[in-house]
């Protein structure tokens, strides 16, 4: 595991964890903003109110905003499993794209890279299990796309971080229900096209056809098989 390479920049913008609450999702983003140097700025800035325990830049280098044992501020209103504290629980890692608003490009190696290891070693520390590796946009469907289509579940699945479906299944039983099971808040408008920006990225286009319900049937009988 690299641990090389992190550099502290405290952020005033965190609290206390609530007492007694497991530390056990991760939840990724993209800045959406011009620069890396913007990016910093905000996340550290008293007014703005927002922070992540991490940013990556697109070179690699991590920097360490807050401590893991605080609660940072970058979920904002979502729930995921019945959860809607989940800054309260979660770590959070900002990666630096200048996201849908400024010019969405793909993640580079480096960055994605440091992702892999700073996730293998967060998850060294905490009880996150794989299914409670999520974007922004599976906790807030309706209010964020990131770190969006682009972004490569795939390939952290494939190092053993997250969820992603290495073979057709089948959906038994109503697309809702199923994607509540998985962790949605299906009181999202926009749920079934959260669902695809992450693992249906071919076609996002919020309608639950054959191969979404085999995707999602997969990922429920692999958590079924292993909660
Ligand atoms: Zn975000």
């Amino acid at each position: 595991m690299n641990g090389a390479r992190i550099i502290e920049k405290a952020s005033p913008n965190f609290n206390d964890r609530p007492a007694g609450s497991p530390v056990d999702m991760l939840v990724l983003h993209y800045t959406g903003m011009i620069s890396t140097e913007a990016a910093l700025d905000r996340l550290c800035d008293p007014a703005a109110k927002v922070s992540a325990h991490y940013l990556i830049d697109e070179d690699g280098t991590v920097y360490r905003l807050v401590p893991e044992s605080r609660r940072a501020w970058h979920a904002g209103l979502s729930a995921w499993r019945g959860h809607r504290d989940v800054n309260g629980r979660s770590i959070g890692i900002e990666l630096a794209n200048p996201g849908h608003e400024y010019g969405y490009r793909d993640f580079p190696a480096p960055q994605m890279s440091a992702l892999t290891d700073l996730a293998g070693a967060i998850l060294s520390r905490h009880p996150i299990p794989p299914r409670n590796i999520v974007g922004h946009s599976d906790i807030a469907p309706d209010r964020k796309l990131d770190p969006g289509e682009r972004f490569d579940w795939r390939s952290l699945a494939e190092r053993g971080i997250g969820l992603y479906p290495a073979q057709a299944g089948v959906a038994d039983g109503d697309v809702l229900s199923l994607l509540a099971e998985y962790g949605y808040d299906t009181g999202a408008r926009q749920v079934v096209a959260a669902f695809q920006r992450h693992f249906r990225t071919r076609r996002i286009d919020g309608k639950a056809d054959a191969e979404t319900q085999s995707i999602l049937g997969s990922l429920i009988a692999e958590i079924r098989r292993t909660d």
